[in-house]
């Protein structure tokens, strides 16, 4: 339980902090992007192309800048949640496409929707938990490989339950990937905000925190596994709802034959 403590605590200073940063920050960006787009405009009889160039340098960059201080407005900024029973197998679906064309071409993504019960989740915040780890898949792979998106019921009895998540019934959102895998090292530090070891500009280093902030929000946790060279799945345990997904609709029989 401490330990789950004390990540959260650092993960509340961490997007405090980053939020009042990210904020200035950005009213400064816009300051220095205004007074490039006005030089540039002035100049727009001029034809110095060096000084053009050098200005859409300076204004790409600056665009790159504020791009990133919004991701990091929007870690800082707790968005509120609205947990409610959600199929999750729907919410996988609905996903598979946009999953499919954020990948490469030489990741296969495959889906296996095994899970009989609804979560008890937000669906946005789910949304982006999902497509953050596939992206974080895709990026384990530059080679190619197999993304597989799977859904599951477990039940964490009291010797699976660590410190962060209590026994009982989870639907299970496991995201698997045949990349690169993790050091011990790595494993260590996934879910510090800002530990990231891609480059600057291609990695922010809150994908997992936000992931494993969202699961613990919701009562449930995250779990890793992953191996080097071999790949890894990430899993998002959420608290089951009682009882089954509720079929659709038109899935649902127009009347119950009783036979009396
Ligand atoms: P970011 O993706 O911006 O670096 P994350 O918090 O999502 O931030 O991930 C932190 C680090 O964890 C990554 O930089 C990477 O080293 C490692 N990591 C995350 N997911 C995977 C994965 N599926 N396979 C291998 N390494 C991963």
């Amino acid at each position: 339980v401490e330990a789950a403590l004390r990540q959260s605590q650092k993960m509340e200073a961490v997007g405090q902090l980053t939020g009042g940063i990210a904020h200035d920050f950005n009213n400064m960006l816009t300051g220095v992007i205004g007074a490039l787009d006005m030089v540039k405009r002035k100049r727009a009889s001029g034809r110095d192309a060096d000084t053009d160039r050098y200005l859409d340098t300076a204004l790409t960059s600056a665009h790159r800048a504020a791009g990133l201080t919004h991701r990091l407005l929007a870690f800082s900024r707790r968005q509120s949640l609205d947990p409610h029973a959600l199929d999750i197998n729907a919410l996988v679906s609905s996903l598979q496409d946009l999953i499919r064309r954020t990948v490469t071409e030489q990741i296969s993504v495959d889906v296996d929707l095994g899970a009989a019960e609804a979560a008890i989740a937000d669906a946005n915040q789910l949304e982006s938990a999902i497509l953050n780890l596939a992206i974080n898949a895709r990026d384990a792979m530059p080679e190619g490989g197999r993304l597989t998106i799977s859904t599951s019921v477990a039940e964490l009895d009291p010797d699976m339950a660590a410190e962060d998540a209590r026994p009982g019934r989870y639907v299970v959102v496991a995201v698997t990937d045949t990349g690169v895998g993790m050091s011990a090292e790595v494993l260590d530090k996934v879910f510090d905000p800002f530990f990231t070891t891609k480059p600057i500009g291609q990695g922010t280093g809150l994908g997992l925190s936000m992931v494993y902030g969202f699961a613990r929000q919701s009562g449930g946790s995250v779990r890793i596994q992953s191996r080097v060279g071999e790949g890894t799945s990430v899993k998002i345990y959420l608290p089951a709802a009682d009882g089954a997904v509720e079929p659709k609709a038109e899935d649902q029989p127009a009347d119950f034959a009783r036979g009396e």
